[in-house]
C-alpha cells in the first residue's frame, strides 16, 4: 500500500534554504484572505499527527512548525481570525472563512514554549522555509481516525523512507527542552 503522510512531503521533503527572508501565509479564502507575514525562517518544521493541529483535507498528518512571536505579524483580515479552542495550551487562530489555521500563540507565560508561535508553511507560494525534520505524536493518527492500529507499521516505515523519524511525543531536543524548563521552574536544576 501507499502511504500518504501529508501533500508537501508525500513526494519527498524539499530542503529548505539557509538564506531565506521570511515570507507570507494566505489562507484559503477565495476574497478577503487573512495574511500572515513571518519574518525569517521558521525552526523545528515536522509532521504531527496530534488531533488539535489543522491539517488539508486527507492528510494523516500536519506540517507544522515555530517562529518566535515578535517575527510573526497579521497583514491582512485579522478580523477574520477567532481562536479555535481557547482552552487548549496553544491558541491556534483559525480563519472563520476557511477553517484554516494561520499561527498557534501560548499566552501562558510559564510554558515551555512560550513566546513561541506555530505556523504551516504550506500556506505560503514562497520557497525556502525549513524542511520538516521529524515526525511527532505518530499514534495519535489512530485517535484522529487517519489510520487503523495494523496500519501504523507502514506509515512509521514510510516516515523513516522521508527521513522523518517517528515520536510518538515530540523529538528528544525538545523533549529536553520542556523538561529542562520543568526541572528549573521546579527548583530540581540551577538556573
Ligand atoms: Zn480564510
Ligand atoms: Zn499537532
Amino acid at each position: 500500500m501507499s502511504v500518504s503522510i501529508h501533500p508537501s512531503v508525500d513526494k519527498g521533503v524539499a530542503p529548505g534554504s539557509a538564506t531565506f527572508a521570511g515570507g507570507t501565509l494566505t489562507c484559503h479564502c477565495a476574497t478577503d484572505p487573512v495574511t500572515v507575514t513571518i519574518k525569517g525562517n521558521v525552526a523545528h518544521n515536522h509532521a504531527c499527527g496530534c488531533t488539535k493541529c489543522w491539517k488539508p483535507k486527507g492528510a494523516a498528518f500536519s506540517v507544522v512548525a515555530v517562529v518566535g512571536k515578535e517575527n510573526l505579524s497579521v497583514t491582512a483580515n485579522g478580523q477574520k481570525l477567532k481562536v479555535a479552542d481557547a482552552a487548549a495550551a496553544i491558541q491556534r487562530h483559525a480563519c472563520t472563512g476557511c477553517g484554516v489555521h494561520m499561527y498557534g500563540r501560548i499566552e501562558n507565560k510559564g510554558h515551555p514554549f512560550h513566546g513561541l508561535d506555530f505556523v504551516h508553511v504550506e500556506l505560503s507560494k514562497d520557497k525556502g522555509w525549513a524542511a520538516p525534520e521529524f515526525a511527532a505524536f505518530v499514534s495519535s493518527i489512530i485517535e484522529a481516525g487517519a489510520a487503523r492500529p495494523e496500519q501504523m507499521a507502514a506509515v512509521r516505515a514510510r516516515l523513516k523512507e522521508l527521513k522523518l523519524e517517528p515520536y510518538d511525543c515530540l523529538s528528544p531536543v525538545l523533549m529536553d527542552a520542556i523538561a529542562t524548563h520543568t526541572a528549573k521552574a521546579k527548583g530540581v536544576l540551577a538556573a
